[in-house]
């Protein structure tokens, strides 16, 4: 492949956005401010960042002719969710740049490449194992133990495909409940660890091998959905710089151009184990729109537009909470709360644990 741009590119560029739901949208808002046009590619019909575009996409993944079409009019391609297929980055990455690159991708996608990832590069996680039938499973359990987690290899997300393990006793059951989420029967079994925190760090690197990272965050799920952010997390100063280290140790092996956000748990042992990575912008740094000199969004489009990076000082405390389902009733309140920061994303339609926006509450430093 050739690179057909020159870093950075210069304003009136167009940034290929594939996905468009509020991280997309909160990532053109951003591109526009440094004079770029998105392009957002979606199967779906007025989704959140086609609503703040001007040029949009409406095509399935698999749509070839679209695909290129949509290659020729970006100037850069990314994605705003880690579950797009593979063989839709790697056919725009014939036909045009794709930042991260689909290796980057390929990895993010799937538990166990993550994961071996990590094991290959001395980055401590869980323990874990591939497991593709019911007695592997078995076996597998012996040596990890229970409490343990299975999970779907690909395409989980916010607990989805994930069966907890209590106790080996009804191993047939937890198996045969797993192949019923599982679009395949491959799953990675987890050792449960009993963490103390859950954090994240997000980190950018440039196309130049420039690498900046946030500070670590605190995360806290209500039924396994982010419910809120807490800017910074509280952990001991040695935590929270190993939690750097780790990211941008990552984001360097992992030959990142744009974003890496690295989720984490801090056991009572002080370990820091990694989670799961997702290269693109993360609900965990939502808070940097309001907290932070450059949001995680403006550092996005500058890392994949070559952009140089810029400075992600915290000028303020935060926490930062998802809106779910109807929550997002409340918006008069929100709106009307001094020094709350409200986002809507633009959905028309609330559901039981579908993201509606957020609010970030800001104590600026002393
Ligand atoms: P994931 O989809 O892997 O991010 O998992 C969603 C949430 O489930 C995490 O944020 C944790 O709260 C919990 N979880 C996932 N894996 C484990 C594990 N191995 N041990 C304990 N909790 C976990």
């Amino acid at each position: 492949m050739t690179e057909r741009v020159a870093d950075p590119l210069p304003p009136g560029s167009t940034i290929g956005i594939l996905g468009g739901g509020q991280l997309g949208r909160m990532a053109a808002h951003a591109a526009q401010q440094l004079g770029y046009r998105c392009h957002i590619y979606c199967p779906e019909a007025d989704c959140p960042a086609s609503q703040v575009t001007a040029h949009v996409t409406t095509a399935p993944y698999d749509d070839e002719a679209a695909l290129t079409e949509f290659a020729k009019a970006a100037d850069v391609i990314s994605f705003e969710f880690e579950n797009i297929p593979l063989k839709t980055a790697e056919f725009l990455a014939l036909h045009g740049l794709v930042r991260p690159s689909p290796k980057v991708l390929a990895i993010c996608q799937n538990r166990l490449r993550e994961k071996d990832f990590c094991r290959d590069n001395n980055v401590p996680t869980t323990r874990y194992a591939e497991v593709r039938d019911s007695e592997a499973f078995a076996r597998v359990l012996r040596d990890i133990g229970v409490p343990a987690v299975l999970k779907t290899v690909e395409l989980g997300y916010d607990g989805k495909g994930q069966v907890a393990v209590q106790s080996d006793k009804d191993l047939e059951t937890v198996w045969r409940e797993f192949k019923g989420k599982a679009p395949e029967p491959i799953g990675i079994v987890e050792a449960f660890v009993d963490f103390r925190t859950e954090i994240s760090v997000i980190v950018a690197r440039g196309s130049n091998g420039t690498v900046a990272s946030y500070v670590p965050v605190e995360n806290q799920h209500k039924n396994h959905i982010l419910d809120q952010t807490i800017a910074p997390a509280r952990v001991a100063p040695r935590i929270a710089e190993r939690a750097e280290v780790i990211a941008r140790h990552l984001a360097e092996a992992i030959d990142l151009v744009g974003l890496l956000a690295i989720e984490m748990f801090v056991t009572d042992q002080d370990e820091v184990l990694v989670n799961e990575l997702a290269p693109r912008p993360h609900n965990s740094g939502h808070w940097t729109l309001d907290a932070c000199t450059t949001s995680q969004f403006e550092q996005f489009v500058r890392a994949i537009a070559g952009l140089p990076l810029a400075s992600t000082y915290r000028h303020s405390d935060a926490v930062m909470r998802n809106l779910i389902g109807d929550d997002v009733d409340r918006w008069r309140d929100f709106a009307a709360e001094p020094g709350a920061k409200l986002h809507l994303y633009g959905k028309a339609e609330s559901r039981p644990g579908r993201k509606m926006g957020h609010v970030t509450r800001v104590v600026p430093k002393a």
